[in-house]
């Protein structure tokens, strides 16, 4: 370890990963030990470029100047005060600075640590909001096949990926059902951003309505754009027929924006760009640049007046954490939006979504590949999976890829590609011909 640019690894045994096949890690890890803007250092001194912003959250690029100075300074003036019945400066900045982007009407944010507190946040919300109103029969949610909502009891149960549920119990959170996926190879492979055919599975939720009541049923919850399943963009009206559904029977619509919030397809949320408003828009990762964990609940103000109709002495919601508006958090979401707005990140990063697009879709005739997707600064490379070993030719892709200097994520035999949002069209090259070199190599 002579060399400066090698870091000795530390004893891998006693951090059990998430989300990862730790012994097969462990025999071979891919160790991170420093980032700047567009690039992680190895272990080993290797450049990588990230292809997918760290896991689809890095959206300035890494250890921006601008955000890591405001925390160091928060840390030296405040490193924590309670947001139960007091309050700092800091929380309130971040709450007016979400708020500031988010869609019309909705000027209200509850702030959690993470996408998947965020997400049982809003379902609690909506239960709250229902009963507030006198409608405390609506107590079922419905999910989509395929949806990711992080990995809360609420999460998964209303999330839709059968390896996150089938070994936590068979019951989960009661009294939920799930619309179909939009994923159909046979109708609409090779989509160019939003698949033409499937707006009519949003009628299903008139199904579950006809078989449940409304009076039953609280809310629906979607990811605008299915991002961890894989990306699966949204067919062309499939959205607007969900809101108008949920409009006709007073159920209410849950944007889950973790992916798609800040930036992700050129807008501060997905609200935005395919022009339906939600009531509730779940977020986090980007929102603080991933420098400190934060997730927050962005609430319609009709919502959030419902709760206020009380006595004022008591409490309008019995939920919160104790890092709700953590201060160093806080600190991260104003100096990361600031950011994004004082270089016009979204709009400037429109530019590249073409050129993704290209060159995603210019991978079409190399071996295996099924399908290509694409939507924003997202895309998608589906493999044809191996027979009998599902997944292993996507790893294998995926491991190739880091070992020739590119960063991708990966789900099942789907590489997903979703870089930070000051991409250029060198990275693009980067990222896109690792991808091909290495499917021509891979059997
Ligand atoms: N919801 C969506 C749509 C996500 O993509 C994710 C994470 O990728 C989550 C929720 C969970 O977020 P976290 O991992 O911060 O709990």
């Amino acid at each position: 370890m002579n060399d400066p640019k090698m870091h000795a690894l530390p004893d891998l045994e006693p951090f059990w990963m998430p989300f990862t096949a730790n012994r097969q890690f462990k025999a071979n890890p891919r160790m991170l030990v420093a980032a700047k803007d567009m690039h992680y250092t190895t272990h080993d001194g290797r450049q990588v470029v990230d292809g997918c912003a760290g896991l689809w959250c890095v959206n300035a690029g890494h250890n921006r100047e601008e955000i890591v100075s405001a925390v160091k300074r928060q840390l030296d003036t405040l490193d924590f005060a309670p947001t139960f019945q007091m309050g700092h400066p800091m929380a309130f900045e971040a709450a007016g600075r979400v708020a500031a982007i988010a869609p019309k009407g909705m000027g209200h944010v509850f702030f959690a640590n993470s996408g998947s507190e965020a997400v049982d946040s809003a379902l609690k919300i909506a239960l709250a909001y229902h009963r507030a109103r006198g409608e405390g029969t609506r107590t079922r949610f419905i999910g989509r096949e395929r949806g990711y909502h992080g990995v809360g009891f609420g999460g998964i149960s209303v999330g839709g990926i059968p390896a996150n549920r089938k070994v936590f119990g068979g019951q989960l959170l009661p009294h939920v059902d799930h619309l179909p996926h939009t994923h159909n190879l046979a109708e609409a492979a090779f989509s160019r951003g939003q698949p033409k055919w499937g707006a009519h599975l949003a009628d299903e939720l008139e199904r579950l309505v006809a078989l449940h009541d409304a009076s039953n049923i609280a809310a629906v919850i979607v990811e605008p754009v299915a991002g961890s399943t894989g990306v699966l963009p949204p067919p062309v009206g499939y959205l607007e027929r969900l809101r108008s559904i949920c409009d006709r029977h007073g159920i209410l619509l849950i944007f889950d924006e973790v992916i798609c919030g800040f930036g992700r397809l050129g807008t501060p949320f997905a609200a935005q760009y395919f022009n339906v408003t939600p009531d509730l828009i779940t977020c986090a990762k980007g929102i603080t640049n991933a420098t400190v964990p934060m997730g927050a609940v962005i609430v319609k103000d009709s919502i959030h007046e419902a709760f206020m109709q009380g006595p004022e002495h008591l409490i309008d919601i019995f939920h919160g954490y104790t890092y709700s508006g953590h201060p160093l958090a806080s600190a991260a979401a104003v100096a990361t939006l600031d950011l994004y707005r004082e270089t016009s990140l979204f709009e400037t990063s429109r530019a590249m979504h073409q050129v993704i697009a290209d060159a995603a879709h210019g991978l079409r005739e190399l071996p295996h590949v099924a399908d290509i997707r694409n939507i924003g600064l997202i895309a998608a490379v589906e493999l044809k999976a191996r027979d009998g070993r599902p997944g292993t030719r996507g790893y294998d892709a995926m491991v190739r890829c880091f070992e020739r200097g590119v960063m991708v994520r990966l789900t099942g035999d789907t590489l997903a590609i979703s870089p930070p949002l000051i991409v250029g069209q060198d990275h693009v090259d980067q990222i896109f011909g690792t991808i091909a070199d290495v499917l021509r190599t891979l059997d």
